[in-house]
C-alpha cells in the first residue's frame, strides 16, 4: 500500500562562533516537522531537550494555593452560588435554564465570544492539581456539553460548528481557578476548525478514505507515538505539535458531536484524566484542550471528532509566556519535549 500519511522533516543546521566552546565554531541541527494533515510547522533543535525548566520554570504550588485560596471566597462556582451568580438560557433552548450532570452546571456566558457560548462547571472543588482531576468529574461535564448539543440540535438556532474546550489557571488563559470548560460555536467555522475540515475533505478525495482514521492505524503499527487507548478513544502523541506537549485522542467511528454515546464521553475523560495525571507526574500546572466535530447532525466519512490537549506556561511569579512571535505570528510551535519521548513518558498513565 503507497503511504497515504507522510510524517515530514527537513534537518537543517545553524553555524556560529559560540562563547559556550570558547568561540569555535557550532554547529547546531534543527529538526523542522510539518503535520500531514495541514502542513503546520513545529521546529526541535535537541540542544533545548534538557531545557525545559529554561523554558516552562517551575510551578509555583505555593503561590497556587495562595491565589486558589484568595479567590474562593468569591468564586460564582463555588457552592450553590452559582445558583444565584450565573446567567439562563431561555427555557424554549434549555428547560430550567442550566443543564445538571451530578457536579457539573453548563450555563450560558455572560460575555459571550461566540454566537453560543457556554460555561460549564467542573465539580464542586475550587482548586484541583492536575494530578487529582478525576476522570468521572470531567465525564459529567462532557456529558452536560453532549446533551447542550443536542438541545441545540432540535432548535431553529442554526449552530452546525461547535467546540468543547477547556483553559486551566492563569497561564493557560482561565480568568478564574475553579474547573471549567466551555462550549462554543456557531455557523462560521473557527478558523483552525476550518482548516481541518477543509484538509480532511481534500485527504479524502485525494486517497479515498478518512485521514483520522488512517493516521490512528499508522500510528499503532508505527508505535513511536501511540499512547493507549480509554474505551474507544485512540491516544496518540502528535508528530508536528500545535502546542507544548500536544496530545491527541482520536474516535475513529464518530463525526460530530451528536453522534457520541456515554462510551464516548467516558473514554474522552478517562484519557484526559490520565494525561493531566502525566502532566502533573512532568511537573506542569496548566492546560488547554479543544474538541472538535465534524457539521453537528452531518455524516462524514472525511472528519473524525477528537480532542486535542496542550500544556502551557507554568505558574509561578512574573512567568514568560510560552507564546512568543514564532507561535503568535509565525504559527510554529517549539518542541522541547520530542512526541516520541512525550508518548514514552505518558505510555505507564494508560497501562
Ligand atoms: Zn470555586
Amino acid at each position: 500500500m503507497p503511504e497515504k500519511i507522510r510524517f515530514e522533516k527537513h534537518l537543517r543546521e545553524s553555524t556560529f562562533r559560540n562563547p559556550l566552546t570558547n568561540n569555535e565554531l557550532d554547529t547546531q541541527e534543527l529538526e523542522i516537522r510539518r503535520d500531514p494533515l495541514t502542513g503546520a510547522q513545529s521546529v526541535f533543535n535537541p540542544r533545548l531537550e534538557d531545557k525545559v525548566a529554561m523554558f516552562y520554570g517551575r510551578s509555583d504550588p505555593a503561590l497556587i494555593e495562595k491565589l486558589a485560596r484568595d479567590s474562593e471566597t468569591r468564586c460564582f462556582l463555588c457552592g450553590d452560588r452559582w445558583r444565584e451568580m450565573t446567567p439562563q438560557y431561555p427555557e424554549d433552548l434549555i428547560p430550567g435554564g442550566r443543564i445538571r450532570v451530578g457536579q457539573a452546571v453548563l450555563f450560558p456566558n455572560i460575555f459571550p465570544a461566540a454566537q453560543v457560548h457556554a460555561v460549564i462547571r467542573v465539580g464542586d472543588t475550587h482548586y484541583v492539581p492536575l494530578g487529582q482531576f478525576d476522570a468521572r468529574i470531567i465525564e459529567e461535564a462532557l456529558q452536560a456539553a453532549l446533551q447542550f448539543s443536542r438541545h441545540l440540535a432540535d432548535t431553529s438556532i442554526a449552530v452546525p460548528y461547535l467546540t468543547i474546550n477547556g483553559n486551566y489557571l492563569g497561564p493557560a488563559g482561565a480568568s478564574i481557578a475553579h474547573p471549567h470548560f466551555q462550549v462554543v460555536g456557531g455557523d462560521l467555522p473557527f478558523t483552525a476548525l476550518e482548516t481541518l475540515l477543509d484538509r480532511s475533505r481534500a485527504y479524502y478525495r485525494q486517497h479515498g478514505t478518512c485521514y483520522w482514521s488512517d493516521l490512528v492505524k499508522a500510528e499503532q503499527a508505527g508505535a513511536a507515538r501511540f499512547i493507549g487507548s480509554t474505551g474507544p478513544v485512540q491516544w496518540l502523541s502528535a508528530f508536528s505539535p500545535q502546542g507544548s506537549n500536544e496530545v491527541v485522542g482520536i474516535l475513529p467511528e464518530r463525526s460530530n458531536f451528536l453522534d457520541m454515546d456515554e462510551a464516548d464521553s467516558e473514554g474522552l475523560a478517562q484519557g484526559l484524566a490520565k494525561v493531566l495525571h502525566g502532566y502533573a507526574e512532568m511537573g506542569i500546572s496548566t492546560f488547554n484542550f479543544t474538541i472538535f466535530s465534524g457539521i453537528l447532525g452531518r455524516q462524514d466519512e472525511t472528519f473524525r471528532s477528537f480532542i486535542r490537549i496542550i500544556s502551557r506556561q507554568n505558574v509561578y511569579e512574573n512567568y514568560r509566556t510560552d507564546d512568543y512571535f514564532l507561535q503568535k505570528l509565525l504559527r510554529n510551535e517549539l518542541i522541547l519535549t520530542t512526541p516520541e519521548a512525550l508518548a514514552g513518558k505518558l505510555r505507564p498513565c494508560f497501562s
